[in-house]
């Protein structure tokens, strides 16, 4: 069994991990693609800016900076010049390069000028900019390198990053433009990138159909799994149960059937034919098997007919009060004769229309169980009683009692609380599926309370 359980389970797991695997590498590879022809998309459109700006109001972006830096660079050029302290060059040097680099980043027009050309366009404008300076010179007689390469030039180490840190450009960046600023005295060549900072955010509204398509897959997969193992489980469970019926049948049709069997046989002994007493008390043994045979037999028939058809009811309007008395006094004479059945009914009188057979079946079979699952003397009350437009009933025992798990399962076809052939109380396990049959056939309902050791309560509700 768990072997078995474990080839399904398995596999099954198995695959959904599978699933899940693909689903996230095809998920991660759309988001890289997506990620990548967003840049080149802003790339594109940078350069449409570009163009468009220079075209239309002739600037490059950078007048004030071209300003600002022309000036600057006029009065710090002869400084650099006369210094001799290669230290006191060297703090020059640094002085220099982050002048230019606070007025690049601080006074260029770009920016403003792209994000108006974004907005016109209806592209998104929420982005940073970033200036990556990359060379930085003074030039007069000779040139004075400050930056080289995006590393800020001096004597002592040239390992110092000049500028913006290039670290700060991430992968996705766009570059917007290589710009050149120079005049007379300086030499400026700068990358300058945008940032989306809610890329992210965009690239997840691009995807979120298939992103969300995946999702409901990996769940619909998942939730067809558990609905298809629990079916199987459910269909094991009751093929175990349907071996068990098919056992217990066998065994309740050969007790009759070797009566018979032997009764027959003693009937061919001459002394036995020669009294008439013994041949009446055979002839009787073989009259009562032979309608125990006939009612086993007939049970069976009922219930292939159940499967295939509804419920034929014969209703008939009976008076409920005297109907349940006949029921319980005819099982008290027979079935019931070692039992202490305690009657207590207050129907008003109550007619209603039911089919008597069955009723008698349903009320019969509460009782019989009654009876039969107790180790003491059966002490059974019945209740009858009408609420809410309802006939209400309730067989109550002092006996084994059901345990929680088992409540769930008793009404089921061919359940039998302890599983298995061999029984310490007969039973096919049919008598409370009929009991719910019925039920549900005039309307009804049934419902158990039960506790192990302390008895059992069956209520049945039927709307009249
Ligand atoms: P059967 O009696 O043939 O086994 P039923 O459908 O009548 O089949 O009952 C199903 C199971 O419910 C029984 O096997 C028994 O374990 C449990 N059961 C039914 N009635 C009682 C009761 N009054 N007290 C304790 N257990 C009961």
């Amino acid at each position: 069994m768990m072997e078995k359980r474990n080839t399904v389970l398995i596999p099954g797991i198995l695959s959904i991990f599978i699933l899940i695997s693909v689903q996230v590498f095809i998920i991660r590879s759309v988001w890289k693609q997506k990620d990548e022809m967003f840049a080149l998309r802003y790339t594109m459109r940078s350069q449409e800016a570009l163009s468009f700006i220079n075209r239309r109001i002739h600037t490059d972006g950078f007048d004030t900076v071209r300003l600002l830096l022309e000036d600057y660079s006029e009065k710090v050029i002869n400084d650099l010049q006369t210094i001799k302290d290669p230290e006191k060059l060297t703090g020059k040097k640094r002085e220099v390069l982050d002048y230019f680099k606070g007025v690049i980043t601080s006074e260029e027009d770009l920016s403003e000028l792209l994000s108006a050309y974004f907005v016109k366009r209806g592209f998104d404008n929420n982005f940073k900019s970033r200036v990556v300076i990359q060379d930085l010179a003074m030039i007069r007689n000779d040139t004075i390198i400050i930056c080289k390469n995006g590393s800020f030039m001096n004597q002592q180490s040239s390992a110092d990053a000049g500028g913006v840190s290039s670290s700060e450009i991430s992968k996705s960046s766009v570059l917007v433009t290589r710009s050149i600023l120079e005049d007379n005295n300086y030499r400026f060549l700068f990358d300058y990138y945008i940032d989306f900072s809610d890329k992210r955010r965009l690239i997840l509204k691009e995807t979120s159909a298939s992103l969300g398509l995946s999702i409901f897959s990996i769940i619909v997969v998942v939730i067809l799994f558990i609905i298809t193992y629990k079916n199987l489980k459910e269909e094991k469970r009751l093929s175990e149960l349907k071996t068990d019926f098919i056992n217990n049948m066998t065994h309740e049709l050969k007790t009759p059937l070797s009566t018979i069997t032997v009764a027959g046989r003693t009937l061919e002994v001459e002394e036995i034919r020669k009294r008439d007493d013994k041949i009446l008390e055979t002839a009787k043994m073989i009259g009562k098997q032979s309608v125990h045979l006939n009612q086993l037999i007939n049970m069976m028939l009922d219930i292939s007919m159940w499967e295939r058809s509804q419920f034929q009811l014969e209703r008939k309007p009976v008076e409920f009060n005297e109907l349940m008395n006949d029921i319980v006094d005819s099982f008290k004479a027979g079935a019931g004769h070692n039992a202490s059945i305690n009657k207590n009914f207050d129907f008003k009188g109550v007619r209603a229309d039911i089919d008597i057979l069955y009723f008698t079946t349903l009320i019969n079979n509460l009782l019989s169980n009654a009876v039969k699952y107790s180790d003491e003397v059966p002490l059974i009350n019945i209740d009858g009683f009408i609420r809410d437009n309802h006939i209400n009933i309730m067989v109550t025992d002092n006996g084994i009692g059901i345990c929680k798990s088992d409540q769930k399962h008793i009404f089921d076809k061919f359940y039998r609380a302890s599983t298995g052939n061999i029984h310490k109380f007969k039973g096919l396990g049919l008598g409370l599926y009929y009991v719910k049959k019925i039920a549900e056939a005039h309307g009804g309902a049934v419902s158990v309370e039960s506790k192990p050791g302390k008895g059992s309560t069956f209520t049945v509700s039927i709307p009249y």
